[in-house]
């Protein structure tokens, strides 16, 4: 069920009817510019031919260039890049970078294609839209089933046609062009809104329970960093199954087994149990790092954590989402939680524009600088107007897309 389409228009609309705006913005800041949709015939290595879909929606450029990741999943679909492309704009608003919003995938399993097959449709996804995308026009990224392998095939097609351009995407490899850092910063960009939060409200860190349902780049980037800070990882989970160890799992030894068999499952001192057990466990933070719609009706009135920090792009659906609020369960929104990614990505544009490497430091203090920033609006005006954190960060976003929106004209 692709349940991105309602839960994002309706706290769109839901923020713009705060703000005393009449409907005709909502439906302006709502529709996209442009939305492409492609064939991507590919030869496989046997020979035979399959065809997939490829998108790039691109929301809102009042901001700046259109920005946001590419998605290789199976599931990708009009509506679902269109709802993603449409937070990538409230994202880039919310921390206020200097971009717009988009978003694109194709609706291929990587999984199942060789390494030759995935760089085939990759370098053809870029023959059509290379007119498209650019350093001030369209900015891809890595995103579900996308890495900086992935976006160095992107940049070499690219620059074939318009000479080297490593500003064309981010998250490329550090080797051409890549910023240090942004491997892991969505996950630290996470840690780093968790730890302003319990600064700011005086929550103790150390042996707060954490429970992450993926673990992929964001989730684990997420729990090495939370765990440096003192949090105890209590369960996470993979596509395989979930592992439970309530004194806490040694995510280094999950990290290795992770990476040599592909799961969490199996590895020492843990319980297994089933993936859907995991948004039942009690817990103080549970970081939902996979894909949209996780917390959904069937689950919502079973979670037992105090946050739910959302590391994956809207993985609350609108029902569960007022179920969670009923409950007293704060949640911490996608375009705030998971913003790391987009904004390093940002540090990567610039560095790329300046001809300059940055060293990780420099990175990852700018990155707190720029998190920082964006939390004290949002809790401020959250518990000034007595809003969610949902709410507040909607607000915030929408009005500056908005005035971006009008001071460029109609
Ligand atoms: N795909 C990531 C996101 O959803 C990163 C986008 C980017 O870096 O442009 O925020």
């Amino acid at each position: 069920m692709n349940s991105i389409k309602f839960t994002y228009e309706h706290f769109l609309q839901k923020a713009c009817r705060q703000l005393g705006y009449d409907e005709v913005i909502f439906e302006l800041l709502l529709t996209p510019s442009r939305e492409i949709k492609l064939e991507i015939p590919l030869r496989k290595d046997d020979g035979s031919i399959v065809v997939f879909n490829g998108y790039r929606v691109q929301h809102h450029n009042a901001r700046g260039p259109y920005k946001g990741g590419l998605r290789f999943h199976p599931a990708v679909d009009e509506q679902e890049v269109r709802g993603l492309a449409c937070l990538m704009s409230l994202k880039t608003a919310l921390v206020d970078l200097p971009l717009g919003g988009a978003k694109g995938g194709i609706d291929c399993d990587p999984r199942s294609l060789s390494h030759r097959e995935l760089e085939r449709v990759t370098r053809k996804f870029v023959e059509k839209i290379h007119r498209n995308i650019g350093t001030n026009i369209d900015v891809p990224a890595p995103d579900i089933g996308t890495n900086a392998q992935v976006m160095a095939w992107i940049q070499d097609q690219y620059s074939i046609i318009y000479g080297y351009t490593p500003s064309v995407v981010t998250g490329k490899p550090i080797v051409t062009g890549g910023s240090e850092g942004r491997e892991e910063a969505t996950g630290l960009g996470l840690s780093m809104v968790i730890r302003h939060h319990a600064k700011t409200h005086k929550l103790p860190l150390q042996d707060s329970q954490v429970v992450i349902q993926g673990f992929g780049n964001v989730g684990r980037h997420a729990a090495i960093e939370l765990a440096a800070l003192g949090c105890k990882i209590v369960a996470i989970s993979d596509t395989q199954g979930a592992v439970y160890n309530p004194a806490g799992i040694d995510v280094q030894r999950a990290v290795a087994h992770k990476e040599s068999i592909g799961s969490v499952v199996g590895m020492e001192n843990v319980d297994v149990i089933d993936n859907s057990e995991i948004f039942s466990l009690p817990c103080d933070y549970l970081i939902p790092a996979a894909l949209g719609g996780a917390i959904n009706e069937s689950n919502a009135n079973r979670l037992s954590c105090k946050f739910v920090v959302e590391g994956a792009n809207s993985p609350t659906t609108r029902v569960a989402n007022d179920v969670l609020c009923e409950r007293g369960i704060k949640v911490i929104p996608d375009i705030l939680a998971n913003s790391g990614g987009v904004i390093v990505s940002y540090f990567e544009w610039v560095q790329n524009i300046q001809h300059v490497h940055w060293k990780k430091e420099k990175v990852q203090e700018q990155l707190w600088e720029v998190v920082s920033e964006a939390c004290e609006l949002v809790w401020a005006l959250s518990s000034e107007k007595q809003l969610s954190y949902r709410e507040a960060a909607y607000q915030i976003s929408t009005n500056r897309l908005k005035d971006a929106v009008f001071a460029a004209g109609i």
